[in-house]
C-alpha cells in the first residue's frame, strides 16, 4: 500500500483509538484508585467511570462526548520520506475520522463559527521533533475543554523556586476544584518561556502513568500527587477517593530573570494513542497493542 495512505490510516486510527480506549496505564490507575476507595459516593463515581470506560470498548463509541481539540506529536526521522506533507495528511485524516468515529466537531474559528470537521486554523496542531532513522511515530493527543478551561501558566520570580511552584500548582487545582472532571492527570512545565512551558507540561501527561521523573523532580512530583490528595476534591468533587492520580513534570532551563510554569490538567480521561510507521510501510501500534476496533 501507498505509504501515504498507510500514514492517513494509522493517524485516522489513533484517533479512534484514543476517543474509544483509554491508554492501560490510565485504565490501570483509574481501576487501582476505585480498589482502595472506600464505599461512598466517590467509589460510586469510580465506579461510573469504569462502567463508562467498559461500555466505549463494547459499544466502539467516544469515552465522552467531548471527544477533544485535536493535536498531533510526530517523531520524524531523517530518513523518513513525505516530511512536508505531513500536516495535511494528518488533516486528512482527522476530517475523516471526525466523520467515520464519529467525533464531536470541536474546531471554532476565532472570528468565525465552528468548521465542523475538527480541523481549521493551525488545528490539527503538529508538533514536530527531528530524530535518528527511517521512522515516523505518530501520537494522537486529543484534549477536552473542561481539563483545559482549568489549566493555568504564570510567570514565578525566580527567587520563589520549586516552592513557589507547589503552591502554584495547589492554587491552580483549588481553582479547578470540580470542574475539570477528576481524578487529575497533571502535567506540569517548568522553565524555558511561556510557550515552552505550556507545551513541556502538555508533553509530561504523555509520560506513562507512574514512571517518575529522575532525582529530586521525582521526588516532588510524589510530593505534588500527596499535597494534592490532601485537598480531598475526589472523584468527579465528591470530596471522596483521590483528587490527583499523577503528576509528571517537565523541564527546560529558564532565563536567570523568569520562571515560568504551566500547570496542565487532564480529567480521568487522559486520552492518547502512538504508533510508528517504518519506511517500508510496516505500523507498530504502542500505546495500544493488539487492540483492534475494527469498522
Ligand atoms: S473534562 Fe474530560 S470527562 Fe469531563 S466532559 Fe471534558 S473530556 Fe469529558
Amino acid at each position: 500500500m501507498e505509504l501515504e495512505k498507510i500514514i492517513r490510516d494509522t493517524a485516522k486510527n489513533l484517533l479512534k483509538l484514543s476517543a474509544i480506549v483509554l491508554p492501560p496505564t490510565v485504565e490501570k490507575a483509574l481501576r487501582d484508585a476505585y480498589e482502595r476507595t472506600p464505599e461512598g459516593p466517590g467509589k460510586v463515581q469510580l465506579k461510573a467511570i469504569i462502567d463508562n470506560i467498559e461500555a466505549a470498548k463494547r459499544l466502539k463509541k467516544p469515552i465522552c462526548q467531548d471527544t477533544g481539540v485535536v493535536s498531533f506529536y510526530l517523531k520524524v526521522g531523517d530518513d523518513f520520506p513525505l516530511k512536508s506533507g505531513l500536516k495535511r495528511i494528518l488533516t486528512e485524516a482527522t476530517v475523516e475520522a471526525t466523520r467515520e468515529v464519529p467525533l464531536r466537531p470541536n474546531a471554532v474559528e476565532i472570528l468565525g463559527s465552528n468548521t465542523g470537521t475538527n480541523v481549521g486554523t493551525n488545528i490539527p496542531w503538529v508538533v514536530i521533533e527531528l530524530t535518528e532513522g527511517d521512522y515516523l511515530e505518530i501520537t494522537a493527543f486529543p484534549k477536552g475543554g473542561g481539563s483545559t478551561n482549568v489549566s493555568q501558566v504564570k510567570m514565578l520570580s525566580p527567587g520563589l523556586g520549586m516552592k513557589g511552584v507547589l503552591t502554584f500548582y495547589i492554587d491552580s487545582l483549588l481553582n479547578a476544584g470540580a470542574a475539570g472532571c477528576p481524578p487529575y492527570f497533571v502535567g506540569v512545565g517548568i522553565g524555558g518561556g511561556e510557550n515552552v512551558c505550556v507545551e513541556l507540561a502538555k508533553k509530561a501527561l504523555l509520560r506513562p502513568i507512574g514512571v517518575r521523573a529522575e532525582g529530586e523532580l521525582g521526588k516532588l512530583e510524589e510530593k505534588m500527587i500527596e499535597a494534592g490528595n490532601l485537598l480531598k476534591i475526589g472523584a468527579m468533587g465528591t470530596g471522596e477517593g483521590p483528587t490527583v492520580l499523577n503528576v509528571s513534570i517537565e523541564t527546560a532551563c529558564r532565563h536567570p530573570a523568569s520562571l515560568p510554569v504551566a500547570i496542565v490538567f487532564s480529567c480521568w480521561a487522559l486520552r492518547y494513542s502512538t504508533a510508528r510507521v517504518a519506511k517500508s510501510g510496516e505500523v507498530e501500534y504502542l500505546t495500544h497493542r493488539g487492540i483492534v476496533l475494527g469498522t
